[in-house]
This record gives structure tokens, sequence and C-alpha cells, in this order.
């Protein structure tokens, strides 16, 4: 990609209306435009990122056994009747039709594919099924404030399980709870395990992945010494106390914020759709069914909180838009950029180098540079080139090393294939 060509470029100053790193850097950095409160434009750069985010959490959902799948936003009114939700969820858009008919948004899928699956799953031996999307939904957030994190248009990633019995259930939950956990590592973040109240409609215990981050929305208490944590919502235990589960430590308490919830929702949904299956003995049960959530923009917003400094943006390596920013300088540096470019992108493809070509000063395009976070950065200037050199530089920190413009490519090919380093046995 050639920066000159990029939609989005970078902005100089902060966003007036923004509080959070988050909504300051990502607009800044040309990643998202904020249309209204809660509702943004993902740029090139920034839909990029949102896309690697995405794969990782395809990766494990499908190594979990989910199959994917698209599900409508536009949802009948009728279904979210049959649940009670029509009423009684404050975040669903009701949107009324010229026709006189209403619908709803998609503010979460149960009431869509639970009379799917009713339609499709008969009999025991169609379960157990997990099924996911990743999918856009739409709240009626009363506060949006906190840039990604908060949305009223939000990207998921929801799975939901259907299962012969509860045993099978409590089987695939823990195997989703490691696979969640799986994804924030890939991602670069340390989530902890809370336990929470079900939701609105069950009296079930709910597992949230917190983050800990001052600019989430959530309070919760945890222990320092081993994986206790509780929603300050549903606590029983008080900060200082000493911990209930390894009574090792004081229980410390942090702002966090919740970037995927997994639900145990029983027979509710079997029952609203009347959904049964037989079972092996002919006789007909309602299949036990759980739902799962990942915050895909929320996850984008919490690594950018994390991963930061005061000149921008230090993307973890895994959902950098880009690997490589090409920064050419002076004359010297812009003949060589083609050539340079070119090595780059036969090493690593054209999506994961992105080649300042502008004709602008150094200090812009370093500046540009530090904000956008790409994680490895190579400059060539009159200078380096002097001495036959490129400057290698990592975005997290580090001294810059200099490395002969010959071994350019090499050092490319290294990045993608660490394991091309090590020794043949
Ligand atoms: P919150 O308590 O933050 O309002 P929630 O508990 O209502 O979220 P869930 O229904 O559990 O949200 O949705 C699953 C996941 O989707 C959440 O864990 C979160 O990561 C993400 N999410 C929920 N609401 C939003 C939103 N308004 N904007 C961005 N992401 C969201
Ligand atoms: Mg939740």
């Amino acid at each position: 990609m050639r920066y000159s060509h990029v939609f989005g470029h970078t902005i100089r100053h902060d966003p007036k209306d923004e509080t959070t790193a988050n909504a300051r850097l990502l607009v800044r950095a040309g990643f998202v435009d904020k249309l209204h409160a809660g509702v943004y434009s993902y740029l090139p750069l920034g839909l990029r990122t949102l896309d690697r985010i995405t794969a990782i959490v395809r990766e494990e959902m499908d190594a979990a056994g989910g199959q994917e799948l698209h599900l409508p936003m536009l949802h009948p009114k009728a279904n979210w009747v049959a649940t009670g939700g029509w009423d009684a969820i404050d975040v669903l858009f009701h949107v009324p039709s010229r026709t006189g008919r209403e619908y709803a948004l998609g503010q979460s899928h149960e009431e869509v594919i639970s009379p799917l699956v009713r339609a499709r799953a008969r009999s025991v031996e169609d379960l157990p099924l997990a099924l996911y999307q990743v999918g856009w939904k739409f709240r009626d957030e009363l506060r949006a404030k906190s840039g990604v994190l908060r949305g009223r248009e939000f990207l998921m990633c929801d799975l939901y399980s259907f299962h012969a019995d509860q045993a099978d259930f409590d089987r695939f939950y823990a195997e989703m709870k490691s696979a969640y956990l799986r994804v924030y590592g890939r991602l670069g973040l340390t989530a902890k395990v809370t336990e929470a109240s079900g939701g609105a409609f069950s009296e079930k215990l709910s597992y949230e992945f917190m983050v800990l981050t001052d600019a989430g929305e959530d309070d919760i208490r945890y222990c320092p010494a081993c994986d206790f944590c509780v929603n300050v919502e549903v606590a029983t235990v008080s900060a200082g106390d000493r911990c209930p589960r390894c009574g090792e430590a004081e229980l410390a308490e942090a702002r966090a914020s919740e970037v995927g919830n997994v639900f145990d929702l029983g027979t509710r949904y079997a029952r609203a759709f009347d959904h049964t299956v037989r079972g092996s003995n002919g006789a007909a049960v309602h299949p036990v069914m759980g739902c799962f959530g990942i915050g895909i923009t929320r996850a984008m917003g919490v690594i950018a909180e994390t991963f930061h400094d005061d000149s921008g943006l230090i993307w973890p390596r895994a959902v950098a838009p880009a690997r490589v920013h090409l920064v050419t300088i002076g004359e010297a540096g812009a003949a060589a950029g083609p050539d340079v470019y070119r090595r780059l992108v036969a090493a690593l493809g054209p999506r994961d180098v992105l080649w300042d070509d502008r004709r602008t000063s150094a200090g812009v395009k370093l500046a540009d540079a530090d904000l956008i976070g790409l994680p490895e950065r190579v400059v060539v200037s009159d200078r380096t080139l002097a001495d036959g050199d490129v400057e290698i530089s990592e975005r997290q920190g580090g001294a810059g090393r200099r490395v002969a413009l010959a071994g350019i490519d090499r050092w490319a090919r290294d990045l993608v294939a660490p394991e091309a380093n090590l020794p043949v046995a």
C-alpha cells in the first residue's frame, strides 16, 4: 500500500468530543471516523485490523467445532414477542414499516437461530451443533462515549450451541471458555474470567471475560494471586477481603472492559420456540442451548487502550493492519523507495507493507508512523544510503539498527517465517 493512495490520512489534532485513548487515537490515525455517537465508519486501515481480529476468532471457533453462517439483522417482531424480548429488552431497536408491520434490529440472535435450528435439528443425532457468525449488532445504548468500546452498532462474533443434555453442554462450556482465553491471548490481551449474573432471563451464572483498563465500564474484584474474579455488580466479597479461593492475597478492585460473555441458556429458548428433539429412547426433549459472544470492535478498542503511548498506537503483530512501515526520506530515499518497496512486498505481500511515499518532511512521516503504530519500521534516507544501509526499528521501543540494503529481503522473509532462523536438526 502506498500511503499517498490510502483513504483516511492522519489527523493532527485530537477530535474535540472524544475522551478515551481508543477514540482519540483511532480517529487521528485514520482507522475510524465517527458518524454520530456510537456509530463509526471503519476506514481501510481500521477494517484491516478488524479483519485480523476476526480471522483469529474464526480459527478458534472453527477449532472448537463451530460452523460459520450469516444471520439476518432485520428481524420480525413476532420472534421477539415469542421470548418476551420485544418488551423486556431496553436496548432493542424497534423499526416500524410503512406497511404497518414492525421489525427489530438484531441486538443478539437467539430469536433467529432458535427457529432456524428447530426446523433442522429433530433428533439427538443432529446434536451437538455449534453455529456462529461475525456480524453487526444494533443496541439502543443510552450512553456511547467510550469510542468503539460502546457502539450503538458494533461487530460481535456470536456462537450458539445446542446439546442433547446438560452434561454435553457443560463439556462444551468448558471447551469454549478455553477457546475464548486462547483468542484473547492471541490478541495480546490478558482476560480475567469473571462470574456474573446470567443476563435478563436467567438465574444461572454467566462468565464474562474482562480486560483491565480505565476506559472500561465495569468494576471487578480479583485476586492478584489466583484466577478468582467477580463483577462488583453481583459481588458478595469486598476489596481488601482475603481471597475466598486461594486465601493467599487480598482482593483488589479495578476497572475493566467486558470483551466477551458466555451463557448457559438452558432450555429457555427451546421452550419459547417449542423445539424438541427425539431422544434415544424415543421421548421428546428440549435441547440445552448456550450462547457465546466476543465483542470484535470492542476488542479493537481495548487493544488500542492497552497498547499505545503519547505518540500513538502500538499494534501487537497479530492484529496490526500491516507489518512494516516503509519511510523514505530525502531525494536518495525517494529514488530508492520503489526498489525497497518492491522487495518488501515480494517477501510480505502488498497488504503488509505501508510505504509512506509522500513528498513531505521526515518529521511528519516519522510522527505519522508513530501514530499509526505498525510493528516494524524501515527508514531509507540519504543518510542511511550513504553507508549502503537502511534503518530498522520496532514501534514498541528499543534502539533502531542498521541493516545493509542488500539484506532487506532476508530480513523481511524472516519476519514472517521466524522458523527459518532455527538451526536444521
Ligand atoms: P455491556 O455490559 O458492556 O453493555 P453486554 O453484557 O450487554 O455488554 P453481551 O450481550 O454480553 O453484552 O454481548 C457480548 C459481547 O459483545 C460483550 O461481552 C462485549 O464485548 C460486546 N458488546 C456488547 N455491547 C457492546 C456495545 N454496545 N459496543 C461494543 N461491544 C459491545
Ligand atoms: Mg455481557
